[in-house]
């Protein structure tokens, strides 16, 4: 895309995308704000590292995996995507690394730890893939999901039986705007607005908030605070297809990062599916050696 500069990639959509929620955002306008940020337009500058194997992600058969006795996911669950089992977790800490003092909001891209834990955070909500759901209750890695009304309002059902794995819902607005560009009382309406739908919608009222493309100012935490979430909550590195973006030089995952990831389909990955997308994420960072966790037991 001329003029467009490798920002970090938040966005929902593709230009071009008939969605409803897509029209409704070019209609106000919204647009604009999403620059470069599709998928595929990140995926071809980070180094050109594939991930070993092509081992098919999404298999012929749907029958669940079996679990082992203790409830975690079994070698064969994770044979069937392709994968092997990741290190244990260890247990969540008995005191939260990161806590909220009364009246701030902290900004965290990452956890601060020791262990060899890393974070993995969907975003958005647009793409709705039936076998994502069924490789996560198959695979029992958890996971928060940060998710944008216009994005989810076709299909809420759909996060329910990913919610009731143990994963949250988190709140990611209301259209996904800049909220740089926003004035107070709008970025407050955004916020606000998505607490109270997913509060309904869900029974759980999000406790963290991610800001459309990582982009926030004071006012944003002014209208987080006034909403009920507790942290921003940024990310560390960015799972397109095949590559992972690190935002650090040194290109690794660190203890503790939280790393950013997309409910996208075939349209926004170049063809490949969104459990394709995922086994490439999981294989990146079980090279590196790390479990994941889940983020509400840190933060
Ligand atoms: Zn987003």
């Amino acid at each position: 895309m001329q003029g467009c500069t490798r920002r970090r990639s938040d966005g929902w959509f593709t230009v071009g995308k008939k969605s409803a929620a897509a029209a409704a955002l070019v209609l106000s306008g919204v647009l604009l704000a999403t620059g470069c940020s599709s998928g595929s337009s990140g995926d071809s500058g980070d180094g050109g590292k594939k991930t070993g194997g092509a081992a098919p992600a999404t298999p012929s058969g749907s029958a669940s995996a079996p679990a082992d006795d203790n409830g975690s996911a079994s070698e064969a669950a994770y044979r069937k995507w392709g994968l092997k089992p990741f290190p244990a977790a260890p247990a969540p800490p008995a005191d939260k690394p990161v806590k909220p003092k009364p009246g701030e909001v902290p900004v965290i891209s990452d956890i601060p730890t020791d262990k060899k834990i890393v974070f993995v955070t969907f975003d958005d909500g647009a793409e709705k893939d039936p076998k994502f759901v069924e490789m996560m209750r198959d695979l029992k890695v958890p996971f928060t999901m940060f998710l944008t009304d216009a994005a989810i309002s076709d299909n809420k059902g759909y996060f329910k039986p990913l919610q009731e794995l143990g994963n949250s819902i988190e709140n990611h607005t209301l259209t996904h705007p800049n909220m740089r560009t926003e004035s107070g009382s709008r970025q407050q309406h955004e916020v606000c607005g998505q607490q109270e739908k997913l509060t309904k919608e869900y029974g759980k009222a999000p406790r963290l908030f991610r800001p459309p493309y990582g982009n926030w100012n004071e006012a944003t935490r002014a209208a987080v605070k006034a909403c009920g979430p507790q942290t921003i909550v940024l990310w560390r590195e960015s799972m397109q297809i095949q590559n992972m973006q690190y935002q650090r030089g040194d290109k690794k995952l660190h203890p503790g990062d939280i790393i950013l990831a997309h409910f996208r389909g075939k349209g926004e990955l170049k063809g490949h599916t969104m459990t394709e997308m995922v086994a490439n994420m999981f294989r990146h960072i079980q090279e590196q050696g790390f479990a994941v966790a889940r983020l509400e037991d840190y933060v």
